[in-house]
C-alpha cells in the first residue's frame, strides 16, 4: 500500500491507496525518500496560494526510480533521482522566447505537489522530463534541497554581476535566507548582513559560522539615521535580497541601497500589496529592482551546487532543518509555525 498526506478542501489527512503504477509511456514512478515542506505549502494550507482542491502536496523531493514507462530513455529502475516540479508547454509565446517559467499553462500553474500529486507520498508518478539523476556524492537527504536551490540559483543569476567585495543585505533568516547566506558565503561574499525580527531565527543565522553580521532590522534603521545625520553617503548596501515577502521590509530596504544598488525581490509578497518608492532616488542612484520567479533552466546548476556545497554548508542541524515521519505531519507543521525549526523534511 501507499501512504500519503493529501490536501482536500483546505484540510490535510493521511490516506492509504494501492501503490500507483506508470500509466503512460513517458511516466516514471519514484519511491520517495525525502520530501520537503516549503513556505508555499504553508501559504496553500492558509488558503493564500492557489492549488488543486484535492492534491498530494510536496514539490521538493528525491527518491529512487521504481518503474519506468515504455518510451522513457536514460532513466532506469533503481536510479537515485530528484524532481523538477515545474513543466512547460513548449509552444506558447513565453516558451518560444526561452522563458518557460512564464508559460501560459506551465510554470507555477503546472507544479507537481501543487496542481498534480506530489512527494508527500511513498510513491509519486511523474513525467520523465521532470526527472534528474542525483550524483553519487549527494545524499538523498541533501537532494531534497535541490529544488529550493534551483530557485535561489535563478535569483543569484539575476543578481549578477555583483562583485564579491559588495555589501549585501539578506532580509529574513527563515530557511530561504539561510540558504542564501550559505550560497553567498560559498561564492566568496564576506560582507553580508542578515536582518531578522525573530530572535530564534537570528540565532540560527549566527550559528551558520559564516561570520556574517546578524541584526534586528531596527538596528539598521538606527544605523541608517546616524549615517544620514553624519552626512555619510557611503553607508548602505550594494544589493539586498529580500527573503521575507513582507512589503514593509522591501520598502525600508530600498532606502538602504547605495548608488548602483540592486533589490532582489525573492520572497513572495501577498498579491495586490503595495509599497512607496521615491522615483527620484531610483533615477539619481540608478537603482535596480529585480523580481525572481521559480527556476527556469537552473536544475542542472542546482544539482552541481548542492554537490559542491556538500555537508559543510548543507548540514540539516546547522540549518535548523528537522526530519519527520510523514504521518507526523502535524508535529512538523506545528514546529514550523512555532519557528522552532527553519524547515521540515519528511523521511519516507
Ligand atoms: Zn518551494
Ligand atoms: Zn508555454
Amino acid at each position: 500500500m501507499n501512504t500519503a498526506v493529501q490536501l482536500w478542501d483546505g484540510q490535510l489527512s493521511v490516506i492509504t491507496t494501492p501503490i500507483p503504477h506508470v500509466s503512460a509511456p513517458n511516466e516514471v514512478l519514484v519511491k520517495v525518500a525525502f520530501s520537503g515542506v516549503c513556505g508555499t505549502d504553508l501559504h496553500i494550507l492558509a488558503g493564500e496560494f492557489p492549488s488543486a482542491k484535492c492534491v498530494i502536496l510536496g514539490h521538493e523531493f528525491a527518491g529512487v526510480v521504481s518503474e519506468v514507462g515504455g518510451e522513457v530513455k536514460g532513466i532506469s529502475v533503481g536510479d537515485r533521482v530528484v524532481i523538477n516540479p515545474n513543466t512547460n508547454c513548449g509552444r506558447c509565446s513565453f516558451c518560444q522566447k526561452g522563458q518557460p517559467h512564464f508559460c501560459k499553462t506551465g510554470g507555477i500553474r503546472s507544479t507537481v505537489g501543487i496542481w498534480r500529486n506530489g512527494g508527500w507520498s511513498q510513491y509519486c508518478r511523474v513525467l520523465a522530463e521532470t526527472v534528474y539523476s542525483v550524483p553519487p556524492q549527494i545524499t538523498l537527504r541533501q537532494a531534497a534541497l535541490i529544488e529550493p536551490y534551483s530557485c535561489i540559483t535563478h535569483g543569484f543569476d539575476l543578481l549578477m554581476p555583483l562583485a564579491t567585495s559588495s555589501n549585501v543585505l539578506i532580509c529574513g533568516s527563515g530557511i530561504i535566507g539561510l540558504l542564501w547566506a550559505s550560497l553567498l558565503h560559498f561564492h566568496g561574499y564576506r560582507k553580508v548582513t542578515i536582518s531578522e525580527v525573530a530572535e530564534q531565527r537570528r540565532s540560527l543565522a549566527s550559528g551558520l559560522d559564516t561570520g556574517y553580521q546578524v541584526l534586528h532590522p531596527e538596528v539598521l534603521v538606527n544605523n541608517g539615521k546616524e549615517a544620514n545625520l553624519a552626512g555619510d553617503a557611503s553607508w548602505g548596501f550594494d544589493a539586498v535580497v529580500d527573503c521575507t515577502g513582507a512589503p514593509a521590509a522591501i520598502e525600508q530596504a530600498i532606502k538602504w541601497l547605495r548608488c548602483g544598488g540592486k533589490m532582489l525581490v525573492f520572497g513572495c509578497c501577498p498579491k495586490k500589496s503595495s509599497i512607496k518608492i521615491d522615483p527620484h532616488e531610483v533615477y539619481a542612484k540608478e537603482l535596480k529592482i529585480i523580481g525572481s520567479h521559480i527556476n527556469p533552466f537552473t536544475f542542472p546548476q542546482a544539482i552541481q551546487l548542492v554537490k559542491d556545497m556538500a555537508e559543510k554548508y548543507l548540514n540539516y542541524d546547522k540549518l535548523g532543518i528537522a526530519v519527520f515521519d510523514l504521518p507526523r505531519y502535524q508535529s512538523a507543521l506545528d514546529a514550523l509555525s512555532r519557528a522552532e525549526i527553519s524547515k521540515a523534511v519528511f523521511e519516507l
